[in-house]
């Protein structure tokens, strides 16, 4: 067989009736913890499973393919996946990292900074004389959060990775919000693309699940070492689900974005909305950027709700076909108040900095009909307003 090469044929078909057991098209689960040693001092390919595991493994095959890099650590969670990455450094390293990131990179990064494990700088990325006022610190790592949780701010990744490069500085994407169906960092100068795949890469809200890809081997080797010590690592089952969620990753998300698209441009009109942060919108300050570096402008935004608290209350109450819940990029629409709730963990001040409003309320677009979603708005909107 030729080897597939184009993204939907890998996400379709990496793996795919390759079995030397017995012939299955879909690739086995191995859920065991352990493998035989076909002799004294003979391992095998596979030893233990903190260690290595064939299901987890095809999961990070598949990955490193998909982002363009050598290999693929695949961890427990996504904010494994962002310690992983954080603990190649040491302690006189600087860390500069988004001023709006995830609420829970921001708390992790804060809280290794005060328990002196390295330095960290937040900044505004999108500020060009912050920005080169941080590099000029010569900093280890540059982390990079593209569109933003939950602002869904744009900055330039070959950019910045190319100014960080100058300055000795490794570069990280955040590519969670995108997948690499629509961004591909490695190919823009990332060294790390890093993923919550209990997004959209999964993409059904049953499993929690991260992921490192690396450009170089030596990177591979030394995220997958450290993996290996820290037990850090992916449960089997839960790769075997990603892998699943995977293979329709490119028609979830298309058809996604089409329904965000819709309701960004529904909710601009609305007088109960004072703002819309959509990349799609050629009104966004990110939009140039995020079409010339996307391949689509995905399904997550975010907006701002007119009126007090109680509106925003009014509004979550009121959504039906919509869920109130954290987390983002399965396939059912959900809506977040990220000040109380995926947000809550950085605190007001640090909120106020990044712009984060109490009346902000982002939206993960499903694949509900767009006519179902329009209507559960419209009818939230009036509620809100009282
Ligand atoms: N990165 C981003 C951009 C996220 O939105 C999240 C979770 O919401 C994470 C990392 C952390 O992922 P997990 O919840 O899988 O640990």
């Amino acid at each position: 067989m030729t080897k597939p090469r184009d993204p939907r044929t890998i996400a379709a078909a990496n793996g795919i009736a390759a079995d030397s057991g017995f012939g299955a098209v879909t690739p086995p689960i191995y859920l065991s913890s352990t493998f035989v040693f076909p002799g004294y001092e003979q391992a095998g390919r596979y030893e233990y499973t903190r260690a290595g595991n064939p299901s987890r493994d095809m999961l990070g095959e598949t990955l490193a393919k998909l982002e363009g890099g050598a290999g693929a650590v695949v961890t427990a969670s996504g904010m494994a996946a962002v310690d992983l990455v954080l603990g190649q450094l040491r302690r006189d390293d600087l860390v500069v990292a988004p001023h709006d990131c995830y609420g829970g990179t921001y708390r992790l990064l804060s809280i290794r900074r005060d328990k002196g494990h390295f330095d960290v700088l937040f900044v505004d990325q999108g500020d060009a004389a912050a920005l080169s006022a941080v590099l000029a610190k010569k900093p280890a790592l540059v982390l990079i959060e593209t569109p933003s949780n939950p602002l869904m701010r744009v900055v330039d990744i070959r950019s910045i990775a190319s100014q960080a490069k100058a300055v000795g500085a490794k570069v990280a994407v955040d590519n969670t919000f995108l997948s690499p169906a629509l961004q591909r960092p490695i190919a823009l100068g990332a060294d790390f693309v890093i993923h919550s795949t209990t997004k959209y890469l999964n993409g059904h809200s049953d499993v929690v699940g991260g992921a490192v890809i690396a450009a170089r081997q030596h990177d591979v080797e030394a995220l997958g070492e450290w993996a290996k010590i820290t037990g850090v690592a992916g449960a089997p089952f839960d790769a075997y689900l990603t892998l699943r969620g995977l293979r329709t990753l490119f028609p979830r998300i298309e058809r996604q974005q089409a329904n965000a698209a819709a309701v960004a441009v529904f909710l601009q009109k609305q007088p109960q909305v004072s703002a819309v942060h959509y990349p799609g919108l050629e009104s966004h300050p990110g939009h140039a950027i995020a079409k010339s570096q996307q391949a689509g402008f995905g399904a997550m935004l975010s907006f701002e709700l007119a009126g007090s608290a109680e509106a925003v209350r009014r509004f979550v109450e009121a959504v039906e076909v919509i869920t109130l819940a954290e987390s983002l990029g399965g396939v059912e629409s959900l809506v977040a108040h990220p000040a109380t709730m995926t947000h809550a963990g950085m605190g007001a001040d640090a909120r106020r900095v990044a712009g984060i409003s109490d009346s902000l309320l982002r939206l993960s677009v499903g694949l509900e009909a767009e006519t179902d979603l329009i209507a559960d708005l419209e009818r939230a909107l009036s509620k809100a307003a009282g």
